[in-house]
């Protein structure tokens, strides 16, 4: 739980004071519990001086005033997602005067909130912080009307011609006549046992930005060969003593941009671990070793560590679909426009006289963007171009009547 809120406060880009403890002593005087095993922690001190004992994020975005319930009983459009591609179109939406809902399940940002610099995005020469980019684009879709649900996650929807109904997790009802689904991909686990016991206590998914700081003097391992990885190791080397990046293949120029090859190669406290494995981790409460193998002999090697962050592609969200009869292709990822169709020929119960939209499923107004998307490019530009275009075919869409 001290995991998850330490990442949606950084995410959010709320400033705060992370206070680690390590002693009984400390749990006393500081957070005032018994002790370090105390179920009241972690706790949350506020400015005022309120206090809240083992938050939920729900709580905390309660207390920080940013938990609304819809102000509409109906939308124009519906967007759910708030990382780059949703915030891109909830921007050129709320922009085109329409009545614009975005609905995010965690922090405003996604993927891109936990990239340290983005450095190949347009007309950001020096590079930008991804939680940076976002927070702007969360304060120009702000200013143009759109309206932001924070910590509320669309589990279930329902399609008419002209009305969509989005079911939310708490029971709250989003009635539009259009949705753009930018609900991204998640990370990829490693499959290993024994893997969600230490989620938060030394294994992370992604690039932990949250972390970095508090790795100090300590030996990381970032598991992965894509610049998604290559960015986290690049992120980790001024703080840990040592980093390893851990990746199957025989190289990094295969997955990786140049730049960050040429970066990891310049460091002299990373090393590249290439034909290699995680197999095993190990800890009490804690992760305190993983078992490195070598896939050219098989080799099996024991290595302490209380850092371990897993960069190794994602998984789309779109359990959903399948009851809503949202065509996914065998990995998930949602299928529009020209995709739909087959040898020319328009999806199977398509009711339209005209072909699917780019960017429109084989449901008639429920559109796709970003990396949930089949085919997508998976960068930052990318997804808020699809964002933008999407919004033009909204436009066609509700002008159909
Ligand atoms: C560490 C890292 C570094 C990267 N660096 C670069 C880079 O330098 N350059 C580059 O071009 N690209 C980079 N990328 C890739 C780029 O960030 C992504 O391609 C892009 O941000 C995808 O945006 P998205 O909006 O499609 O999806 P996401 O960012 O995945 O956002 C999806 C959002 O939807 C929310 N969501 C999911 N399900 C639901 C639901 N049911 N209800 C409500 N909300 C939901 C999620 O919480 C999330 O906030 C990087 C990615 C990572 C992880």
């Amino acid at each position: 739980m001290a995991y998850t809120i330490r990442d949606f406060l950084h995410r959010s880009d709320v400033p705060f004071e992370w206070v680690q403890l390590t002693t009984d002593e400390e749990a006393c005087s500081r957070a005032g519990v018994e002790h370090l095993h105390d179920p009241r922690l972690p706790v949350c001190v506020f400015q005022d001086g309120s206090r809240i004992e083992a938050p939920t994020v729900r709580q905390i975005t309660e207390r920080l005033g940013w938990f609304l319930s819809p102000s509409r009983a109906e939308y124009d459009l519906a967007i759910y997602g708030a990382g780059l591609a949703g915030l891109s179109a909830a921007v050129y939406a709320s922009s085109d005067g329409l009545k614009t809902v975005l609905i995010e399940r965690s922090a405003i940002g996604g993927q891109a909130g936990s990239s340290s610099r983005i450095e190949n995005y347009l007309g950001f020469p020096g590079g930008i912080s991804g939680a940076e980019l976002a927070e702007r684009a969360r304060e120009q879709a702000c200013r143009f009307g759109t309206e932001i649900l924070v910590a509320r996650e669309g589990v279930r929807g329902e399609f008419q011609p002209g009305r969509c109904v989005g079911y939310l997790a708490d029971g709250t009802k989003i009635v539009s006549r259009a949705i753009i689904c930018a609900t991204g991909v998640e990370y990829a686990h490693l499959g290993l046992p024994k893997e969600e016991e230490y989620i938060g206590a030394g294994l992370y998914y992604g690039a932990g930005s949250s972390e970095a700081s508090l790795t100090r003097t300590e030996h990381v391992y970032v598991v992965g060969g894509g610049n998604s990885a290559g960015q986290a190791v690049m992120h980790f080397a001024p703080f840990a003593s040592r980093v390893s990046i851990v990746v199957r293949g025989d190289s990094l120029e295969s997955s990786l941009s140049q730049y960050l090859v040429d970066r990891i190669c310049a460091s002299t406290n990373v090393e590249v671990l290439t034909r290699t494995e995680v197999a095993g981790l190990e800890g009490d409460s804690q992760l305190q070793a993983i078992t490195l193998k070598d896939r050219n002999t098989g080799q099996e090697r024991r290595v302490a560590t209380h850092w371990l962050f897993v960069c190794i592609g994602g998984v789309p969200h779109t359990e959903w679909a399948p009851e809503l009869r949202v065509m996914r292709d065998e990995r998930g990822y949602l299928m529009t426009g020209p995709d739909l169709l087959r040898d020319g020929r328009q999806p199977p119960n398509w009711p339209l006289d005209r072909d699917p939209y780019y960017l429109e499923t084989n449901v008639p107004g429920l559109f796709a963007v970003g990396d949930v998307r089949h085919g997508a490019v998976k960068r930052c530009a990318s997804a808020v171009g699809e964002g933008a275009m999407a919004v033009a075919f909204v436009h066609r869409y509700l002008a159909e009547g």
